[in-house]
């Protein structure tokens, strides 16, 4: 079905391309009408032999779109357990605006005085960012090119050269990197054994800098949950011992924001970061950066200068932005998303119920170990699979891709190939039937291989 479904929607595509090229006289020479024609019909005919199976096709597949470029059709053919692509799935709305505001400056159509992006009003851009930072109880936000973007401003208007911020052992690159740009140094609170970041750690390491370099920290910037176990860091805690020294605290909410309930106001942070293509059902590059009244001149202040030749002025374009931020389809489709997200926040407790309803059938196959906190806290989980299935792969002839090929045949994807000594996941989004059927497949290999199973 989806290749035949593709080839539909490509015929239309290139129907579309007609109407565009025969603009604004509509279609009137023969050649184009023919094609138009020929393209209607093959439409149609395709359409016609849809069938409802997902990956069956008419037998004269389609498999590129252009030279090299393959049509992607993961999400329809595979149950997909990658840790970083749940959250970031599209919702319809939003794959309609990725087709109808395609073309570059799309958002500019009505881009008026005080020309900013969030100032537009068609499409909805200045309401959905007021309803952003109501949604985050913050006081001010922007859309930024990504989480990484958003740590980078933040970075960019915090910090000095030579000047010391906190990250944790668990950070994500994106956190670090962003630091070290600004000739800053990024320094590691550790999360020790289990795995937390917490208060007092966060506290010894503030303690730490001072004696070291006879200064406070200038930033603290904590993932609420880590890329690598999912785990939940103190950051109710974290941000307590930042206010009582007196240092801003940045939430990294990559993992949280847009899928489970966050209020900027009760965490106490400065700073809420997320990343719409890892948890807001929006396409890449997309992000939020989320502010206070004490913070918002700061990082988002306006341009000051004038050109010194031509007296020249950018209006109330913000430096740290580079004016304006996420343009076309990635913000729109963002904003169709909203709606969804919003509601999908929601229901958090179910999205954790069914990641540890799946982690404890998962404990049923002998030798599993969950390497994350337990019970899980999140629906990215990593497990340590070194006394089961990595037993398999040394004696199997596809070594450690067994467990790849098993899983693929059962259409489940999103594993890192070759992975059997563990790995992470993601069952954020699967319904309870898609969480049984991904326990009963783990089961069914673990069995068929001679584990044992509870
Ligand atoms: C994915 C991730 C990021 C980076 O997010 P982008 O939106 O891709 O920049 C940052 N922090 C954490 C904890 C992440 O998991």
């Amino acid at each position: 079905m989806i290749y035949d479904l593709y080839k539909a929607m490509f015929y239309l595509e290139d129907i579309r391309e007609i109407l565009r090229k025969n603009v604004p006289f509509g279609i009137s020479n023969e050649k184009d009408e023919k094609e138009f024609n020929d393209l209607l019909n093959k439409t149609v005919q395709t359409l016609e032999g849809l069938s409802s199976e997902p990956a069956c096709d008419s037998g004269n597949n389609i498999k590129y779109i252009s030279d090299r470029i393959e049509i992607r059709t993961r999400e329809e053919e595979f149950l997909n357990i990658d840790p970083i692509q749940a959250g970031g799935r599209l919702t319809p709305e939003a794959r309609k605006v990725l087709i109808s505001y395609g073309d570059g400056y799309s958002v500019c159509d009505n881009c008026f005085k005080p020309f900013r992006l969030d100032y537009i009003k068609k499409p909805p851009v200045q309401e959905f960012v007021s309803e952003l930072s109501e949604f985050l109880n913050m006081d001010d936000v922007r859309v930024v090119r990504g989480a990484r973007n958003g740590f980078q401003i933040v970075a960019n208007a915090l910090l000095n050269k030579n000047d010391v911020a906190l990250i944790s052992s668990l950070s994500h690159y994106t956190l670090a990197l962003s630091i070290e740009s600004m000739g800053a140094i990024w320094k590691e609170i550790p999360a020790g054994k289990n795995n937390i970041v917490t208060a007092e750690e966060t506290a010894k390491k503030i303690e730490t800098v001072k004696e070291e370099t006879g200064r406070l920290p200038r930033l603290v910037a904590i993932d609420h949950i880590d890329y690598n176990y999912g785990n939940e860091h103190d950051v109710y805690g974290i941000s307590k011992v930042c206010r009582d020294y007196d240092i801003p605290f940045l939430y990294n909410g990559a993992y949280t924001v847009g899928i489970m309930p966050v209020d900027g106001k009760k965490i106490g942070a400065d700073f809420i970061v997320g990343s719409g293509h890892k948890s807001m059902a929006s396409p890449a590059p997309t992000g939020v950066l989320a502010t206070t009244d004490d913070f918002k001149d700061v990082v988002f202040g306006t341009t000051k200068l004038k050109g010194d030749v031509t007296g020249r002025k950018f209006g109330i374009k913000e430096p740290y932005l580079l004016g304006c931020t996420v343009m076309g389809a990635p913000l729109v489709a963002m904003i169709a998303s909203f709606p969804v997200v919003k509601e999908r926040v929601k229901d958090w407790d179910d999205e954790v119920k069914k990641s540890n309803f799946f982690i404890s059938e998962f404990l049923k196959i002998k030798g599993d170990k969950v390497s994350s906190e337990l019970p899980r806290r999140h629906t990215l989980t990593k497990v340590d699979t070194s006394e089961s299935f990595d037993r398999i792969a040394q004696k199997h002839k596809r070594r450690g891709f067994f467990l790849y090929d098993e899983l693929n045949a059962r259409k489940i994807t999103g594993l890192f190939p070759g992975a059997s000594r563990g790995f992470k996941l993601n069952t954020y989004g699967l319904n309870w039937d898609q969480i049984k059927y991904l326990a009963d497949s783990f089961r069914d290999i673990a069995e068929r291989y001679g584990l044992d199973v509870e």
